[in-house]
């Protein structure tokens, strides 16, 4: 058995990652942005030392906008496929509106920065006559990896909103977390796993089709 004080050293998820309710025995998490696999087992743990019965996890409720931007992330990831690209795709969104689409190309273009995020990136500064994109918010299908990362902070976006958790190379939680690295000077909101079953299941068929 864990002693008190480990419980208490042990951080409870903060806000912005999850909220949680609880209802007699049943403690209900809201999950806005850590893979709900990993924040279950970690939140089970935690729960269990304040001695609840029961976790559930439950997806928060996103807005239409949110599903809408997915949605056009998601046709994005097809044209990749369709290219015989891996399916990424991303769509920045400013005040409702789209500015700026992209998919993935590094093949077709022989260059190893054309992920979905930075091509839509791209196009959303020139849009803008900007490279600052504070009031954006960039629809992706998949985690970002560490570059994009990179590429979303020196745009300064000001929300990322991504669908498939990446075990090996998403760099918002999964893989690694640069979210509060000090070395990434700015700040932004996240929230992962919107739709997450569709673009996981674009990226499945793709390697599948390809074996
Ligand atoms: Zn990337």
């Amino acid at each position: 058995m864990r002693s008190r004080s480990t419980n208490q050293n042990r951080s409870f998820p903060p806000e912005e990652i999850c909220r949680g309710n609880r209802a007699g025995k049943v403690a209900t998490l809201t999950c806005y942005r850590r893979n709900p696999a990993l924040l279950r087992k970690m939140s089970i743990e935690m729960l269990s030392s304040l001695r609840d019965d029961r976790v559930e996890i439950v997806s928060p409720d996103w807005s239409e906008q949110d599903i809408a931007g997915m949605r056009a992330a998601l046709a994005e990831a097809e044209l990749a496929a369709d290219a015989n690209e891996i399916p990424v795709g991303a769509v920045v969104v400013v005040a409702g509106e789209t500015i700026a689409t992209g998919h993935n190309r590094s093949i077709t273009d022989n260059d190893p920065s054309a992920h979905a995020e930075i091509i839509a990136l791209r196009g959303a500064a020139l849009a803008q006559e900007n490279y600052r994109l504070n009031a954006a918010t960039l629809y992706v299908t998949l985690e970002p990896c560490v570059m994009c990362v990179g590429a979303i902070v020196q745009a300064r976006v000001g929300r990322v909103v991504f669908g498939a958790y990446d075990d090996k190379a998403g760099a918002l939680g999964s893989a690694t977390d640069l979210s509060d690295s000090r070395a990434l000077n700015h700040r932004f909101e996240i929230n992962g796993g919107l739709l997450a079953d569709e673009s996981a299941t674009l990226l499945k068929n793709f390697f599948r089709s390809r074996r």
